[in-house]
């Protein structure tokens, strides 16, 4: 459709800058007249000089003499004029002498105008009236989709759950003639990057049905009414397939939980929701259309999505554990030329990685492996794959970070890392680096934490001192008054971590056991108090790191100037670094 129009532009624009040159060099063309005073003229049309005088309406009259001159004079505008000259014998006419090198390319210039403007309307109204049209809705239906439960690793009780939709589809009658219903909407819900989506394909795929995929974000539109016209149309198109799996990625773009503050501009969604509900309830068991849907947070959505008969099936789709990551490297890996590669150790780094990151990690690695024409991935570039994954690339050029940046850098993340190794020696710190990487971090200190189901109270203050070291270390080395922005990111990590102590999981005192989530709006909250608590509990394990670092200032010496050595410090030089102080510190 767009090289259609620009096709139909092309011809009206070429016509328009053609009259428009025609309409200049007729202009210049005739400017080269000379002007005469009217008593001139008079003397020469008393001298039956003049053969033609052209009378039209504007301020000058032109005037051609029998020797073929011309000149301009000025209009006398009397009744009289045009008698007085035919009674001389002089022919007038009553059209501009350019009349025609003016008027057709005028008229050929508004008329391309007009064209242009009309050609314009109309591609501008096909596009308006696309955004409402059948057309316009992307969900193709991909019908042989390429994923199996095979392209799924871990997640068993996930699979499991999904695995009775498949025979559902592939023979609906049989469940029927059970009298077994069907659930018709499935949440999906879990972290960014855990397999949703990829879960959601493998229903359609295992079952050969043809696979219908939009986001919420789709049908949020600036136009009431557009989702939820959406919304039927997607439900039509699926239908007229007879059976088919949806798809709603984000369905809390148009599930949200309703609150009463937003009272306007909620309109559109709820429209939209209830399009959905109602198509739903719409088709019955028998069709087999199943609904998936796929949020990060089950409990931001709206209770009257969940309800039986709508998305009465909610499957948590959690972190792969340390099985399920080698699972996900294995198949990653596969196809693709491996060296020497240790799965099950990268399974153990790389703990609390969803399924997209390790997919990334892996290509990352390929790729590197590529740009080197290395002929198979080796451990470098898993190395090297999993800085970039986690911490972003290096900066190439560092040329320009001064000494003194250098230097407060290296204090900064020794003081992370000297603190990971006192007071959480259980996670491995794997790499110590001041290269700043081009996600912005001026450096950066990676730990691998250990799996576990449960992150206690007493891991996560230390937690938080780790993070204060990179602070207390500048403030140490040079003074209250000299501390930086650097520790900025740092910052943001504690306070949500205290805060959501505090008032999330019951380990304040504040609150209590209470969730303040959970209480209602009404309810008269002493936030400052929540406050302070948050800040007493931050200043006391910030002095408590402090003092560890005080105590341990010649370790912290040591390691920083390695840094400025080295530039990167990994697990060996760490382990070699602090040799002879390997003591572990207890925190009160
Ligand atoms: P989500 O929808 O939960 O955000 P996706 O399904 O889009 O996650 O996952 C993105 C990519 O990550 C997938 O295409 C796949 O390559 C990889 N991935 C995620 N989880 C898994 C898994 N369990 N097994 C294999 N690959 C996975
Ligand atoms: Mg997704
Ligand atoms: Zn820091």
């Amino acid at each position: 459709m767009k090289k259609l129009k620009s096709k139909y532009l092309a011809i009206p624009i070429i016509i328009g800058v053609l009259s428009l040159v025609l309409l200049v060099i007729g202009n210049i063309a005739f400017q080269d007249k000379d002007y005469k005073l009217y008593v001139d003229f008079q003397s020469d049309v008393a001298a039956k000089k003049v053969s033609t005088v052209y009378v039209t309406n504007s301020p000058k009259i032109r005037v051609k003499l029998k020797d073929g001159k011309s000149y301009d004079t000025d209009n006398p505008r009397t009744d009289k004029f045009k008698e007085e000259l035919l009674n001389k014998g002089i022919k007038v006419s009553e059209q501009s002498p350019t009349y025609l090198y003016e008027v057709i390319p005028a008229a050929m210039l508004s008329f391309s105008i007009v064209t242009i403007a009309i050609l314009l309307m109309r591609s501008s109204k096909v596009a308006s009236k696309g955004l409402r049209g059948v057309d316009s809705l992307d969900a193709t239906a991909v019908d042989n989709v390429p994923f199996t439960f095979n392209d799924v690793a871990g997640n068993e009780e996930a699979k499991e759950s999904v695995k009775d939709l498949v025979d559902f589809l592939k023979n609906p009658d049989k469940f029927t003639s059970y009298g077994a219903r069907m659930p018709k909407g499935i949440i999906l819900y879990g972290d960014p990057g855990t397999g949703k989506t990829l879960l959601a394909k493998a229903v359609a795929g295992e079952a050969n049905v043809p696979f219908y995929a939009m986001s919420g974000s789709d049908f949020v539109q600036v136009y009431v009414g557009v989702g939820a016209s959406r919304i039927r149309q997607l439900f039509k198109k699926a239908r007229s397939h007879g059976k088919a799996v949806i798809f709603i990625d984000e369905i809390d773009a148009i599930g949200k939980k309703r609150d009463n503050s937003t009272a306007g501009g909620s309109e559109e969604k709820d429209q939209t929701l209830n399009a959905l509900l109602t198509e739903m309830s719409g088709f019955n068991e028998k069709e087999g259309i199943i609904v998936m849907a796929a949020t990060n947070r089950l409990d931001m959505l709206d209770s009257a999505l969940l309800r039986p008969g709508r998305f009465d099936r909610h499957i948590e789709i959690t972190l792969p554990d340390i099985a399920a990551r080698e699972k996900i490297l294995v198949l990653h890996l596969k196809n693709k030329p491996v060296g020497e590669i240790n799965i099950k150790e990268w399974a153990q780094k790389t703990s609390y990685f969803s399924g997209a990151k390790i997919e990334s990690l892996v290509n990352e690695a390929a790729i590197l492996a590529c740009k080197e024409d290395s002929g198979s991935i080796e451990d470098r570039h898993m190395d090297k794959a999993f800085s970039i994954v986690l911490a972003g690339h290096e900066k190439i050029n560092r040329d320009h970070i001064k000494d003194k940046d250098k230097q407060i850098t290296a204090y900064h993340e020794s003081g992370h890392a000297l603190l990971s190794l006192k007071v959480l020696p259980m996670d491995k710190l794997s790499k110590v680096t001041i290269i700043p990487s081009t996600k912005g971090a001026g450096g950066y200190t990676l730990s691998i934490p250990e799996d576990s189901l449960y992150q206690n109270k007493d891991y996560l203050k230390r937690r938080i001192m780790v993070l204060l070291a990179g602070r207390a270390a500048e403030e140490i080395t040079f003074g209250p008054e000299s501390i930086t922005t650097g520790a900025y990111n740092d910052f943001q990590h504690t306070t949500k971590m205290i805060y959501n102590m505090v008032t999330q999981y019951g380990m304040g005192n504040t609150l209590g056991l209470l969730n303040l989530s959970e209480l209602s709006s009404s309810v008269n909250v002493n936030h400052e108090a929540i406050i302070e608590e948050c800040k007493d509990t931050i200043d006391s394990l910030y002095s408590e790191v402090r003092s560890i670092l005080t105590e341990n200032k010649e370790l912290l010496e040591r390691m920083t100037s390695a840094l400025i050595e080295k530039e990167t410090l990994f697990y060996e030089d760490i382990i070699e670094l602090t040799a002879d102080n390997n003591s572990v510190v207890q925190v009160s």
